[in-house]
């Protein structure tokens, strides 16, 4: 198996240019979650062009290429495509300076903040280089771009869209993160690897009154800063040490004026878990303090609470964790690292999920190993490193690229070599 990966990868030099300037396109034109159209159209382009049986516009703007090469087992290998609404600060000369119409029709700046050019570049990649040598590995390779990986119904939107119909059914889904660590590591990790995530919306009700009249008023803004506060207390007080659970307000929003009290406020909250009876319990504890305090302050009318943008665990499989690891352990040797959990969530799983067969999803670095080791040493990394979502997330071009895709073609020849 070694020797196949050893193979298909000796090709990696000859796709290294094409593959850049692919990066770097992509990387100037980012497409916000549901708008992935230009992408899409380039991905369909590649993958048609290296022979991939292509399918397009599945749940908006997923793209699937289908390769057939033999007996054997399928592999399924999933990137997506989307970007963010955040104006890029890394001054890049390939930066972004694209702006677009959001959901709400809001113009917004549109930034690759999150890494999805990078993974779309190493898919399109380890596409090339497994099309461009059939006979080192036998089976059927899957390679799918979803979209809308951000708002979190991306890949159920392909699900729903008859996804199982349209595909052969895969023996195994992989998929992978660029995430802030020294570019060259990848970290397959079983088991849990990434949380469930729910927002949460709640309106509190007042009564609006002058500025100068607070006895007439109930203060949406003093009940909301109550709710706050007591909203602390449910991981410190009520979660079980030791168990994790992230409770974040994200958003407060009341008032237009310093002497108009408001007659409503809303707060907005991120949730993160990695056990069902644990968010159960945290949104039920959210619930019970958003009720609780409405009637502390007088409110004549409950509260409305609702839950939305929730992402399922990443759970990753024992047993194809162990065996993309050893893969790994092969080919990349000390550059084989264990990050453990992360906090972020995705919805990936939605798909292996749909055809109930087991996934593994790691992440891999994107971030220059000097400056990553320099702010190690100092203790800085937090504070100098940009993570995900920052407007200064710049992954260095290399070796990202070329350990994103050479993680990818390791782990689908772990089934297909
Ligand atoms: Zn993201
Ligand atoms: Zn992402």
């Amino acid at each position: 198996m070694a020797s196949s990966a050893s193979s298909v990868l000796s090709a990696q030099s000859s796709i290294k240019d094409w593959q850049e300037s692919l990066y770097k396109d992509l990387h100037a034109h980012p497409e916000l979650s549901h708008q992935e159209r230009r992408t899409a159209g380039v991905v369909a382009e590649e993958l048609r062009r290296d022979g991939f049986a292509v399918q397009e516009g599945i749940g908006g703007t997923g793209v699937v290429g289908v390769l057939e090469n033999g007996p054997g087992p399928t592999v399924l290998l999933r990137a997506d495509m989307d970007a963010l609404p955040i104006a890029e600060a890394t001054g890049l000369d390939y930066a972004s300076t694209v702006h677009a119409a959001d959901g709400s029709g809001r113009e917004v700046p549109v930034m690759h903040g999150c890494g999805h050019d990078i993974h779309v570049s190493c898919l399109l990649g380890a596409g090339r280089l497994l099309a461009g040598s059939r006979d080192s590995w036998s089976g059927t390779l899957v390679a799918l771009f979803q979209p809308a990986e951000e708002t979190s119904d991306g890949a159920q939107g392909m699900v729903d869209d008859g996804l199982a119909r349209r595909i052969p059914r895969p023996d195994v889904a992989l998929g992978q993160h660029v995430l802030a660590w020294p570019a060259g590591t990848v970290s397959p990790h079983a088991g849990a690897f990434l949380s469930m995530a729910d927002s949460v919306r709640i309106t509190l009700y007042g009564r609006g009154s002058h500025g100068s009249m607070p006895h007439l008023s109930i203060d949406p803004a003093v009940l909301a800063s109550m709710v706050v506060v007591r909203l602390q207390g449910i991981v410190s007080r009520e979660v079980p040490p030791g168990e994790f659970a992230v409770v974040t307000v994200g958003r407060i929003a009341v008032g237009a004026k310093s002497n108009i009290i408001d007659d409503h406020a809303v707060l907005e909250l991120n949730i993160r878990t990695y056990d069902r009876s644990i968010r159960d319990q945290v949104l039920a504890a959210i619930e019970r303090i958003a009720r609780a305090e409405s009637a502390a302050s007088g409110s004549s009318k409950e509260p409305d609470i609702e839950v939305y943008d929730s992402y399922p665990l990443t759970d990753n499989s024992t047993e194809a964790t162990a065996r993309v690891e050893k893969a790994f352990r092969d080919h990349f040797g000390d550059h084989l690292a264990d990050y453990g959990r992360q906090t972020a969530s995705e919805d990936f799983s939605a798909v292996p999920d749909a055809f109930g067969v087991p996934y593994t999803y790691w992440g891999f670095g994107g971030t220059e190993p000097g400056a990553y080791r320099a702010a190690e040493e100092r203790g800085t990394v937090s504070a100098d490193i940009p993570a995900n979502h920052s407007p200064r997330f710049a992954p260095v071009i290399q070796p990202t690229l070329e350990t994103g895709t050479a993680a990818l073609v390791v782990a689908a020849l772990a089934w297909l070599g």
